[in-house]
């Protein structure tokens, strides 16, 4: 049977560094519920980046741990692991291949319907029909003919088909056009539904959909509220 997680995630006192001689989490606790959308935001080189790479697994705690549903990371199974825990990063990735391919890359063995049902999900389809062989046309690494927010909904597409029960994500910092800034803003609603969802946000936007905030300055949470209180 395959594990099923809920989606809690803690940092037990974790410290991290990527060279002994500098901590960047210096001894950090966290407790994010199951279901809960996080708004990480803070100055550059706070560790924000740090911290979704811990919890994605691209590096092990010096100190302390990471769990889901109570579970420390190193003692999951890999890949239960890459089925509960998706980042999307900055660049939004393509890989060279079709837009199918791009959407399956997380679930190779996904039938055309359920990938365009995820891309209708986030509402990628529209423009993905436009495009000279819809979902059998060719990008490249750099997305080719798409533009950076449609480079985006690919990469929330993906996400959706994927379905983790935890989403990490690094909101792009590059400015997006009106029409695809709002499809991007919906998009990713669709994709926090019910599930736990930690986004290093660089939107207004995105911060005010988040349940909670968390600002990070120098590895440490300085301040933890809501939207509205923060
Ligand atoms: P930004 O908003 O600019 O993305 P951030 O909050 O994501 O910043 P991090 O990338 O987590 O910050 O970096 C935290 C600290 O760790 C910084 O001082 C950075 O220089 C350092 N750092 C990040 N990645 C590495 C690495 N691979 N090797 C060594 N030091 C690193
Ligand atoms: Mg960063």
């Amino acid at each position: 049977d395959l594990w099923e997680s809920t989606g809690a995630v803690t940092f037990d006192d974790v410290e991290f560094g990527y060279t002994a001689d500098r901590p960047i989490l210096p001894s950090f606790d966290l407790v994010i519920p199951a279901g809960q959308t996080i708004a990480l935001v803070g100055s550059t080189g706070a560790g924000k980046s740090t911290l979704a790479k811990l919890i994605s697994r691209f590096y092990d705690p010096t100190a302390g741990r990471v769990t889901l549903d109570g579970i420390d990371l190193r003692d999951l199974h890999p890949k239960d692991l890459r089925r509960a825990i998706v980042m999307v990063t900055q660049e939004a990735y393509l890989f060279s291949g079709t837009v199918a391919d791009n959407i399956a890359i997380g679930k190779p063995e996904a039938s055309r319907d359920e990938i365009i049902a995820a891309a209708r999900a986030v509402g990628a389809d529209e423009f993905i029909r436009g495009l000279p062989n819809g979902y059998e046309t060719d990008v490249n690494k750099r997305g080719g003919r798409v533009s950076a927010g449609q480079r985006q909904l690919i990469s929330f597409a993906r996400a959706f088909l994927a379905n983790p029960t935890v989403l990490i994500l690094d909101e792009a910092t590059a400015s997006l056009d009106i029409p695809s800034e709002r499809l991007v803003q919906d998009a990713l609603q669709t994709l926090l539904a019910d599930r736990t969802a930690v986004i290093i946000a660089h939107r207004l936007s995105t911060v005010s959909i988040a349940d909670r905030v968390l600002v990070m300055e120098q590895g440490r949470i300085v301040e933890d509220g809501t939207p509205e209180e923060l």
